[in-house]
């Protein structure tokens, strides 16, 4: 099931995309077609099925033949492994900003933090260790650096 909260302001529709993109997804429903720019904010998306991911894609070809600008924010790893396996899931001047999951073994926690592409661009592999948001050690990227930001490339 999924959650879709919608801000309409001037010049954007603003959207943050929560729980699960399935059958229960139907984006022309929920965000409609009437815009020129779209930002969407993805960090609540915990796992998209096939069926959610061809509805996307019809989606989001339609509003780049539309000519609407997109943007994407906080792509979570769900989305990340689609953008690896099929080119144009999100296109790469559609990237604003990604999630790069974290665990920490000193005190057990996955976290995440949110990256810009350009600081992915300038830090490259550093991110593959951070220090730890809740005790003093270091936690490690949770993926595999290369297959991870395989759409970088
Ligand atoms: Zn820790």
């Amino acid at each position: 099931m999924l959650s879709v909260k919608k801000t309409q302001n001037p010049n954007f529709l603003d959207v943050e995309l929560t729980g699960s993109i399935d059958q229960s997804f139907n984006l022309i429903e929920h965000l409609g077609e009437n815009f020129k720019k779209i930002k969407v904010r993805l960090q609540g998306v915990a796992r998209i099925n096939s069926f959610g991911c061809r509805e996307w894609l019809a989606y989001f070809h339609k509003l780049r033949c539309d000519g609407v600008k997109i943007e994407f924010y906080s792509i979570p790893p769900a989305i990340v492994s689609q953008i690896n396996f099929i080119s144009e899931f999100i296109l790469s001047d559609e990237i604003c900003s990604v999630l790069a999951p974290y665990y920490c073994d000193g005190c057990s926690t996955s976290f995440s933090k949110e990256y810009s592409v350009r600081e992915l661009q300038f830090l490259g592999d550093k991110i593959i260790e951070l220090r730890c948001q809740n005790c003093p050690e270091h936690a490690r990227f949770d993926e595999l650096y290369d297959e991870y930001f395989t759409f970088l490339k």
